[in-house]
């Protein structure tokens, strides 16, 4: 299948369930459909709170009847010779695996869990005009983790240098710590074309969601990474 939909469609998110309705990825639209098309997923449904499954033909037939009633928060998929809706939610056909207990430590983790904002400075940046900055430099020691690592814009990031940030007189607005909660879905929880993942997460990341969403709502949009940094994200679903 060729994929000509707009980049906004393509750069989507599907969250991907285990064989057994357990939600264990985020993956990017191509990837979805890579999984469907070969047939080790299939489409999970929520069509007005029942739940129907659809491999890509049937999915492929169900959006044949929906593309006269798109909704304003779904994405859709111009192929050759016909339109199909992207999927939200994708369950695995034959992996049983969990989890991971940890949240993984990524690039765009960290921009996620510190909301994009500059650690430094304090302003809000979209991802292209971010960097990750190690809080203790690595030359000196310091650590690729959590508690080392945060946001920082171009700008501060090369003022810093390879100083800390006593040396530098830099102040870093919070102190990194590990999550408890995969921060990409946490951030994108806050979207509402993602409502659909929420009776597959947990509470716990439902109300971090929330609050997030309540303390600054600008911020979440402003840092969609692109789709691909998304893929085996695992995620966390205490
Ligand atoms: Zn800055």
């Amino acid at each position: 299948m060729t994929m000509a939909g707009r980049s906004e469609a393509l750069g989507a998110s599907v969250l991907v369930l285990n064989r057994h309705y357990v939600a264990v990825h985020v993956v990017g639209v191509r990837r979805a459909f890579g999984l469907l098309l070969s047939e080790l997923a299939e489409v999970v449904h929520d069509e007005n709170g029942s739940f129907a499954n659809y491999d890509f033909e049937g999915w492929r037939e169900i959006s044949e009847l929906r593309v006269l009633d798109k909704k304003p928060h779904d994405d859709w998929i111009k192929a050759v010779h016909f339109e199909i809706q992207v999927p939200r939610v994708l369950r695995l056909l034959f992996y049983d695996r969990m989890p991971r207990p940890t949240v993984r430590l990524s690039r765009h983790a960290v921009f996620a869990r510190d909301g994009g904002q500059c650690q430094y400075c304090g302003r809000r940046f979209p991802t292209n005009q971010l960097s990750l900055d190690h809080v203790i430099p690595r030359s000196r020691g310091g650590m690729s983790t959590w508690e080392n690592m945060v946001c920082a814009c171009v700008k501060c990031n090369v003022k810093k240098g390879g100083r800390t940030p006593r040396e530098a007189r830099m102040k870093l607005v919070n102190r990194p710590v590990r999550p408890r909660h995969n921060p990409l879905l946490v951030l994108k929880l806050q979207n509402p074309k993602y409502a659909s993942w929420r009776i597959w997460i947990g509470d716990a990341v439902q109300a971090e969601a929330d609050r997030a969403a309540q303390a600054d709502h600008a911020s979440a949009a402003s840092i969609e990474p692109p789709t691909s940094d998304y893929e085996e994200e695992s995620l966390k679903t205490a």
